[in-house]
Parts: structure tokens; C-alpha cells; sequence
């Protein structure tokens, strides 16, 4: 994004929100050569941070591929397809809020586990113990004990 001052290439997201519902993202930004500050309106679409993976790879936001995570976990479970859609435009959108360029496929994983525990609490254990790999036993054992409160 070149500053329109003095159209250096390194700028700063001082502050990013969704506007048109959710097809736009509106950002200040500040040039980080001559500190003038300006807004931009990027297209939603092309504004989805890459993903870092586990081993330092990028790869794009692949939306068949959450799809297909989710229907996954939520097989045989009484969840809508619409109910589905939502959440998935529900994580993209939270993901395009950071403003970020990259995120970690951990930040990714929680912004899922979050979805899928408001969703359907078996998927959500199905994903978990799936996505943390059992890393973490112990928390995981708490997350599960949590559920039966
Ligand atoms: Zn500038």
C-alpha cells in the first residue's frame, strides 16, 4: 500500500473495521517516512491474511478447506448447513478484522474452536482433540470438564 504523500511502500493499519456489511475493510493508515495518515477502503476478499503454518510456511486462507474442517467435526451432528455458512463467514470476517497480513494456523484454530463451542459442543471436542494434537492434555481435560458444568 503506497502512501499517497510520498508514495513510500511501508505503512502502518492504525485502525481497521468492516464496513458495507462486511464486504469492505476500511483502514487508517499511517506512512511510516512521513507519518501522514490516510484511509483506505480495501475489497474484503482480497484483504484475508495468509496463514503461517506450524512448520513457518504461508499458505492463503483456504475457505473449501475450513469448510471441510468443520463438516468434518459436525459429521452426523444436528447442525444446519446455514448454521455452517454463518460461522464460516463469521471467522473469515474475524479474521479480515485483524488487519493483519499473517496470522498464526493457531490464532486460526482458536477463532474455530471459539465458533464450534457456541455451535455444537461434540464437534467442538471432536476439533480439539484433533487441532491440539494432544499438546496439551491437561488443558484440554479442564476444556472437556468445563463442558459437563
Ligand atoms: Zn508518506
Amino acid at each position: 500500500m503506497f502512501c499517497p504523500f510520498c508514495s513510500a511502500q511501508e505503512t502502518k493499519v492504525i485502525d481497521s473495521r468492516l464496513v458495507a456489511e462486511g464486504q469492505q475493510v476500511r483502514r487508517r493508515r499511517e506512512c511510516l517516512e512521513c507519518h501522514e495518515r490516510f484511509t483506505t477502503f480495501e475489497n474484503a476478499e482480497l484483504v484475508m491474511p495468509r496463514v503461517i503454518k506450524r512448520d513457518g510456511s504461508r499458505e492463503p486462507f483456504n475457505e473449501d478447506k475450513l469448510r471441510a474442517g468443520l463438516q468434518r467435526a459436525l459429521e452426523k451432528r444436528p447442525v444446519s448447513t446455514e448454521r455452517v455458512e454463518q460461522c464460516i463467514l463469521s471467522i473469515k470476517s474475524q479474521l479480515r478484522a485483524t488487519g493483519e497480513r499473517e496470522v498464526s494456523s493457531q490464532f486460526l484454530g482458536n477463532l474455530i474452536m471459539n465458533a464450534l463451542r457456541e455451535l455444537d459442543k461434540v464437534a467442538y471436542v471432536r476439533f480439539a482433540s484433533v487441532y491440539r494434537s494432544f499438546e496439551d492434555i491437561k488443558e484440554f481435560g479442564e476444556e472437556i470438564a468445563k463442558l459437563n458444568d
